[in-house]
């Protein structure tokens, strides 16, 4: 399990900071006392240290030393430290340390946990430099490394453009202005064509000398600016800012696209998303197939069991509807113990056999809830012809679903 290491010989302060990150991030934190024991925490390889929290002035290691090991050994070091110096604090940033907080007050106990949960998240999100001037971009490139992001490279805008085609989950973008053929604006009035403000950040660089380039920046769709020469600092607190304001929106998004109890899409975003499938289907006479499926007897779970054990039934049903089918068919919650699928490209002859194994799948379960094991059994109607309207498959899926149910549940019926 990925770690956090926490060098601080104070520990009052130590058992503060790490029932903090263990409270709010439910991520794991070591702590060592002094010099040896970061070292025995460093060779012990069952930790898996993603982020450290060092000492400048640590026992031991009066003068930085801890720092230096953790580093050496390519774990990302947050200083923390009572020294406010501006020649340490250069000193430390030339030793590409991901960040430097002082020890002067509970809020910086805050900023900790936010900027571990940063480096924590990173190693999956996507950044793409693009500058024509290779020194510049590996600078860049280092001090994101640092952070933990995945990093592409880009020397000019159409390259930039190819790389964004390949990896469309790119999250942020950092853009020099001045480069041959297609200049930062051009390259972002591009981007702009296929990704909005909302789901793709983008930091322009404005060169030296010209300081009014930062409004043509925003104006032209950037979301933020930085002035060359920039300090480490400044840089990281723009790039986490972006990133940041990107998983918010996504998160929100979330919330209003997905049911809050079992995290499947809700009703409104499967009507969203089942109509773009449909109309895909139509037009290129693809196969789809609409599938109703009810829990059986539910009712009788709740009255047996409780309300929240049906709850950690409807989650642990839905946890293996969602893991049954592709990221590109829609397994939605239609309301109380129904669900919606939709799914596209399956070849009709594994059609029949998918929902009968599914079907044998949650029978086969144990649902663990209370102290208790419940069984339970599932009926599907399913359609597998493209009719004339959403709704018509809709229709006839759910008649098939009240006949499954008619002859006896626990079974499927198909159209
Ligand atoms: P059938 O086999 O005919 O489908 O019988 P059933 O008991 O599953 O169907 P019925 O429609 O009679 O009951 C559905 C029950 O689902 C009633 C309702 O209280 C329960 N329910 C709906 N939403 C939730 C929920 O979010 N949590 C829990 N625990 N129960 C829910
Ligand atoms: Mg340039
Ligand atoms: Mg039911
Ligand atoms: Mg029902």
């Amino acid at each position: 399990m990925r770690a956090v290491l926490l060098a601080e010989d104070s520990k009052v302060l130590a058992a503060a900071i790490k029932k903090q990150i263990e409270s709010e991030l439910k991520i794991s934190v070591k702590c060592a006392y002094n010099y040896d024991e970061t070292i025995e925490y460093l060779n012990d390889n069952r930790n898996n240290f993603f982020a450290a929290i060092v000492n400048y002035h640590f026992t031991g290691a009066l003068d930085g030393q801890a720092i230096d090991l953790v580093l050496s050994r390519g774990v990302p070091v947050i200083v923390f430290t009572g020294e406010f110096n501006e020649e340490l604090q250069k000193r430390l940033w030339e030793k590409k340390v991901a960040d430097y907080v002082l020890k002067d007050g509970t809020l910086n106990i805050s900023y900790l946990v936010s900027i571990i949960q940063r480096i924590y998240r990173n190693d999956k999100i996507k950044v793409l430099v693009v500058d024509d001037s290779k020194i510049f971009r590996s600078h860049i490139s280092k001090l994101l490394a640092v952070h933990k992001y995945i990093v592409f490279e880009a020397a000019s805008g159409t390259e930039a453009l190819d790389i964004i085609n390949k990896n469309p989950d790119i999250k942020l973008i950092i853009t020099d202005y001045e480069m041959p053929k297609m200049d930062g604006l051009k390259l972002i009035k591009e981007i702009r064509k296929k990704y909005n403000k909302e789901e793709l950040s983008v930091i322009g660089i404005s060169s030296y000398g010209s300081e009014n380039m930062s409004a043509i920046f925003i104006k032209n769709g950037a979301n933020d600016f930085l002035n060359k020469p920039f300090q480490s600092e400044e840089f990281y607190c723009r790039v986490s800012q972006n990133v940041e304001m990107i998983e918010y929106i996504e998160a929100v998004r979330d919330v209003s696209n997905r049911d809050y109890l079992t995290k499947l899409y809700n009703r409104r975003y499967f009507f969203e998303a089942a109509a773009l499938i449909y109309a895909n289907a139509m037009r290129k006479n693809i196969e789809i197939t609409l599938t109703m499926l009810d829990i059986d007897f539910f009712k009788k779970v709740n009255d047996t069991y409780g309300h929240d054990a049906g709850d950690i039934v409807l989650k642990e049903i839905s946890s293996v509807l969602n893991s049954s089918f592709r990221q590109s068919d829609v397994v939605a919650r239609f309301g109380g113990e129904e669900f919606c699928i939709i799914t596209s490209n399956m070849a009709k002859t594994n059609v029949r056999s998918h929902f009968e194994d599914l079907l044998k799948k949650i029978e086969d379960l144990e649902i663990k809830a209370n102290d208790k094991i419940i069984k339970i059994t599932v009926s599907m109607g399913v359609c597998t012809k493209l009719l004339d309207s959403l709704d018509s498959m809709i229709k006839q899926a759910d008649k098939m679903l009240y006949k499954a149910k008619e002859t006896g549940r626990n079974r499927i019926c198909y159209y």
